[in-house]
Order: structure tokens, then sequence, then C-alpha cells
């Protein structure tokens, strides 16, 4: 079937769509394949199909895939595979290893493991930072098979030798990409330094920069590269609108349109976490149930946030780029976009935390005057121009005539965009 290519070096496999395949059909044990079916899967993911094959080979795997493509799944089954059918040390070394950027998503990660490995006796747990240092410390002590981390707590918690590495056997680096944009590139590269030299190393990237070519590079034995967009009937699916408003009445815009009680469930963005945190009090103010979630809050508040957002109880979330990455939602019924993001791409990622799992979804972003040339990079990159309402009580005078420069592509081709690659 050409998807799973073995010996496809340093080629691209980019996902077919047309071809399906049970996950009866891979290559997974009995208790695996009863917890993917109990978690309601039917048939692996394009990441999934591709990754899976190869990862159980043994192999070095470079992938390209962005979260809500299933690749929690991609990694973890596999090395759930691995780790399960080996004789089990009495002392649970730490045998695979997750470095995730963001809390949110390690916590999600470890979360995968438990669901994906639910009957296979291998254990997980996941250490971060903001919260209290020594349960973590005292079931660091205990032992577990699978340690899922952020950088930071790691990287304390191997200074003082309560984190053993020495019995690794498999590497995560998730969202690499995100990572070194936080900054992550120096405690990344301690704690590589740190890992036994003969490993499995897994990278998972949603975009492929310079930097990140370069850890792969470096630290990867002749890895297999695969690739995956999200499915353009995902984003198919989004009814995207324009509002253009003076900066000042961006806040009057946001009040008058949730008024409309279609949107139960908001994700809004904002640029700043400062600004994340006032739009958040004024929506509150006006009495709609807002929570915003940033990396300078709290591990408690920012769980308290997500939990009332998935139970309806929080109707917006106001969240930065860096928190939202990684938050699986589904049924989100709006994604706003107060400011315009900076790097176009973003706003693909953006929109897609709706219309999730089938689900149509709508995506409203707002335009001030002096956003206007990051919203030409934005219909450049996705090579679509998005439909402007005009008639909204902040429009004020006619709008400025658009360029017109964007759209280089005929209407048929509009609808199929997809995030540009670097
Ligand atoms: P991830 O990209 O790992 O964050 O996964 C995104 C979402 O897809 C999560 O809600 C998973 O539960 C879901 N998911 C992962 N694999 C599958 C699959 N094979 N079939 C259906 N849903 C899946």
């Amino acid at each position: 079937m050409g998807l799973c290519a073995r010996g496809t070096l340093d080629a691209t496999i980019t996902a077919d769509y047309s071809v399906l395949m049970p996950f009866v059909d891979l290559p997974l044990s009995a208790v695996l394949q009863r917890a993917v079916a109990q978690a309601g899967y039917t048939d692996p993911t394009p990441i999934q199909l591709q990754a899976i094959p190869h990862v159980l080979a043994g192999r070095d795997l470079v992938a390209l895939a962005q979260t809500g493509t299933g690749k929690t799944a991609a990694f973890a089954l596999p090395i759930l595979e691995r780790l399960h059918t080996q004789a089990r040390p009495q002392k649970r070394p730490i045998r695979a290893l997750v470095l995730s950027p963001t809390r949110e998503l390690a916590a999600q990660i470890d979360e995968g493991f438990r669901v994906y490995g639910a009957g296979s006796g291998v254990t997980s747990f996941v250490i971060f930072g903001g919260v209290g240092e020594e349960p973590q410390r005292q079931q660091l002590r205990r032992g577990m098979d699978v340690l899922v981390a952020t950088p930071g707590r790691l990287l304390a918690f191997m200074s003082e030798r309560i984190v053993d590495l020495r019995e690794l056997q498999v590497f995560v680096l998730d969202e690499a990409d995100r990572m070194l944009d936080m900054g992550f590139i120096h405690d990344v590269k301690r704690v590589i330094a740190a890992l036994p030299a003969a490993r499995q190393t897994l990278l998972f990237s949603a975009t492929m920069p310079n930097d990140v070519e370069e850890l792969a590079r470096r630290f990867m034995k002749a890895p297999v590269r695969v690739a995956v967009t999200p499915p353009a009937t995902t984003v198919e699916k989004i009814a995207q609108s324009l509002f253009f408003v003076e900066q000042g009445h961006k806040r009057g815009l946001l009040l008058h349109l949730l008024k409309d009680p279609q949107v139960r469930r908001a994700l809004l963005f904002t640029r700043t976490k400062h600004g994340a945190n006032r739009v958040a009090e004024v929506l509150e103010k006006a009495g709609v149930a807002a929570a915003a979630i940033h990396g300078n809050k709290s591990q408690g508040a920012r769980e308290r946030a997500l939990a009332g957002f998935k139970q309806g109880t929080v109707r917006v979330l106001v969240a930065t780029d860096i928190a939202a990455r990684g938050i699986d939602v589904d049924d989100v019924t709006h994604v706003i976009q107060l400011d315009l993001p900076e790097v176009p791409e973003q706003y693909v990622h953006r929109i897609g935390r709706t219309a999730r799992a089938g689900a149509a979804g709508v995506a409203w972003a707002l335009c001030a005057p002096d956003e206007r040339p990051l919203l030409k990079d934005i219909e450049r990159t996705i090579r679509l121009r998005i439909d402007v309402v005009a008639d909204h009580p902040f429009a004020g005078a006619a709008p400025p005539p658009r360029e017109a420069e964007p759209p280089r592509h005929g209407r048929g081709e509009q609808r199929r965009f997809r995030p540009r690659r670097r």
C-alpha cells in the first residue's frame, strides 16, 4: 500500500487519505487493540497509520504533524507495545521519556498513555512546574515506565539525581517547534545530552524550522520522515468572517457578537497574556462567563478554567496561542480572534480549534487598521480572502478598500487551503 514504505530514509511521505485500514490490521497486541476500541477509535488517523509501523520497527522518526491529528497515539501505542511486551523490571526504571513544552499538553499526553495503555500494566506519570515538587519526587522514587515532563521541572529533578534515565529506551520530543519558540532549546539539549546514546528518538513538530532540522540532524539516527496536514475537510467546515473595527471598539464589538446564543463555547485569542486577563475581566463584568488561560496562571487556575470550559460553565475561554496549543476540547462552536496573530500560520492553528471531530465551526477575526499588513500575510498564506461582515454596530465609516492582491487562485481552489510549509 506504499504508505509505510520501509527504507524510505529521507523522503517525506505525505498522507494519502484514500487509504483506509482498521486498527485491527496494525500489529498491536490484543490488550492495546482493546484499549483503542474502548477509546472509540476504529481507524487509525493518517499520522498513526504512517508512524506506528516505523516506531514499532525501532526506527527514529521525524513527524510533521500538529495537535489534533492523533499524534499522541501515534507515538504512545508503539511505545506501549514495546514496553508491555518486555519483561518488567522490579524497580520500574524510566524506559520512555516524553518532553512537552506546556503543562496542559504534558497532562494530556500522560492521560493518553493511560487511556491507550489501559490494562497493559505499563505505568506513566507526568511532572511539570507550577505545582508542589514533593508528590512528584515521591512518585519518581517509586518509579514508572513512561515519564512525561516539561523541560524545567525535569532538569530540576535531574540535577537532584532523582530522575534516573540510564535505562531509557525511547525519547519523544513533542511539539519541537513550539518548544524552541518558547526558548527551551538549551534545556532540550541538556536533557538529550543526559540520555543513553543507544535509544530510539521520535520528534513531532507542526512545522520544520531550521533549528528543529538541526536538532533532528544532530541527535537522531537516519530518521524516517512522515508528514500530515490536517485533512482539508476540517478547515472547509469552518465559516470564516472578518470584522474591520477600530482597536478601541474591539471589546464593544466582542460583547455585541457574544449576544448571539449560537456562541455556546468560544475560544478567544489575544496576543498577550495581559490582554487575555483584561478581556476576561471585561467579559465577566458584562455577565459573560469567561476565564483566561496562559502561562502566568497557576496550574490550579488553568485546570479550573479548562474544566469549566469543557463542562460548559465557562462560555468563553480567553487564551494566548501558546496556552491554547494542545488543549483538546471538542465542540468549540466559535473561535474568535480579538487580535490577529503575528505569524500567519497561527491563524490556521487557531481556527482549527473549532470544527473538530467532524463538527462545523465558526471563526471570527477582528482586524484593526494597524493589523492590515498581518491580514494581508494571512490571506496570502491561506490563499483565501476572508468574507467581511460590514454591517456591525462598530463598522464606523465604510471599511477601507481592500487591495486586489491576496487571492492569487481561482475561487474553485480557495477553500482548499493548508498551512504554508516552511
Ligand atoms: P492528538 O493529536 O493526539 O491530540 O489527538 C487529537 C484527538 O483525536 C484526541 O481527541 C484523540 O482522542 C482523537 N483521536 C486520536 N486518534 C484517533 C483515532 N484513531 N480515531 C478517532 N479519534 C482519534
